[in-house]
């Protein structure tokens, strides 16, 4: 009896993995810190949690359509009109359970074995897997060097390109595509047909006046091959709650809720009237969420300047830092996996190796933890580096 080759051709994820051993050994005692799972600390907003249970106490407990509930598809439209000032019709938007269901039905949706999707390094830890179970190729691409000349971007596609994932601001470098780059790559994936997979996960996590823009609002022919991800887990710290959404052309969106419909029916209804009360309501709680991420970043880029060996770019966006490491690599730290699997033994910080976004010569620290877990993972980790570059 054997595990189809499909599945055998992935691992597993990495964030999660990691982020559960650190909580499994904090539960038992230890005193870890945990930067490495990307989850807002702050609790889910009161009012959210409100919608909830009154959901449940008026019995809103039965499924919905699996494309998720009318209204709050309504809600998704205001939102994008709202924001990126996009018209879309309900039969272009689905609910879905996370932005990661969203994500994997999309590839679902348009992928056929051997098709090559675009992907830019460093990536998100399960684009990767999800075009690989979806029987696509992932093509591995450089984002700076594409921004610097776009004709490097066009030496990615071939015959077989079906799309192209960007995620601006990014996870894990918090980089945000400048607009005329991005409006151009977008220009550049309508002439050749091919799909736009937006994620925009992080679009309100941005600091320093930057900005960060939807490529289906550049022109009709964008928006026409644009298919947009983007989730309340983040926005609204609701990582538990599964909620999601997805907004592109019909065929595709039909597409998506065919297989939900057989997958998982539909995103939590529960959790569907707590994303409308998150949408409905005042956004000033993302607005203090933002603040206290840009005060996070601060003071860790500031500390991470001081530390020998590391190498830190200013990122605008999400909130991640992803640090270059490998001047500290040598025979007793040989990469990006036994560097944190022994910042992890030795000064219990929980941080992700960057092999799993496919920059071994980095790791990713979230600032979504306490600023006194900040702290204290800094000096860990300044004792951590200077322990290893002195021993050199
Ligand atoms: N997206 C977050 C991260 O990158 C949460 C974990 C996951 O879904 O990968 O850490």
């Amino acid at each position: 009896m054997t595990i189809s080759e499909r599945v055998n051709s992935i691992g597993e994820s990495i964030t999660l993995a990691i982020t559960s051993n650190a909580k499994k050994m904090k539960a038992l005692g230890e005193d870890v810190i945990v930067m490495a799972s990307g989850e807002p600390d702050f609790d889910t907003p009161e009012h959210i949690k409100e919608a909830a249970v009154k959901a449940i106490y008026s019995g809103f407990t039965k499924y919905t359509a699996a494309a998720g509930t009318e209204e709050l598809r309504n809600a998704v439209a205001g939102k994008l009109k709202r924001d990126s000032g996009l018209d879309y019709s309900l039969k272009e938007i689905i609910v879905t359970a996370g932005g990661k269901q969203a994500l994997f039905n999309a590839f679902l949706s348009i992928l056929n074995d051997g098709d090559e999707v675009i992907v830019f390094r460093p990536y998100w830890v399960s684009y990767i897997e999800q075009i690989k179970l979806a029987g696509g190729k992932p093509v591995l691409a450089d984002l700076s060097s594409c921004i610097q000349n776009p004709d490097n971007f066009e030496k990615y596609f071939s015959h077989k390109t079906k799309a192209v994932v960007f995620n601006s601001p990014s996870n894990p470098s918090g980089e945000i595509i400048p607009e005329n780059a991005f409006r151009l790559f977008s220009h550049i994936c309508a002439e050749k047909r091919v799909y736009i997979i937006s994620d925009e996960v992080y679009e309100k996590f941005i600091y320093d006046g930057t900005y960060s823009v939807s490529p289906a609002s550049f022109s009709e022919q964008a928006k026409s091959i644009t298919i947009i991800i983007n989730a309340f887990s983040k926005t609204y710290s609701m990582t538990g709650w599964r909620v999601g959404f997805a907004a592109g052309p019909e065929s595709v969106i039909k597409a998506m809720s065919a297989i939900q419909g057989h997958q998982t029916s539909n995103a939590c209804s529960i959790a569907q009237k707590a994303a409308l009360a998150a949408l409905e309501s005042s956004q000033d709680c993302v607005t203090k969420m933002v603040e206290a991420f840009k005060a996070r970043r601060d003071y860790m880029l500031e500390r991470l300047s001081r530390v020998p060996g590391v190498v830190c770019g200013k990122p605008q966006g999400a909130f991640y830092l992803f640090p270059k490491v490998s001047a500290l690599y040598s025979d007793r730290i040989t990469d990006s996996l036994d560097f944190c699997g022994k910042l992890l033994e030795e000064e219990k910080l929980a941080v992700i190796p960057g092999v799993g976004f496919g920059m071994d010569s980095h790791i990713r620290f979230t600032y979504s933890a306490s600023m006194e877990d900040i702290e204290k993972g800094m000096d860990r980790f300044e004792r951590f580096c200077n322990k290893y570059s002195n021993s050199k």
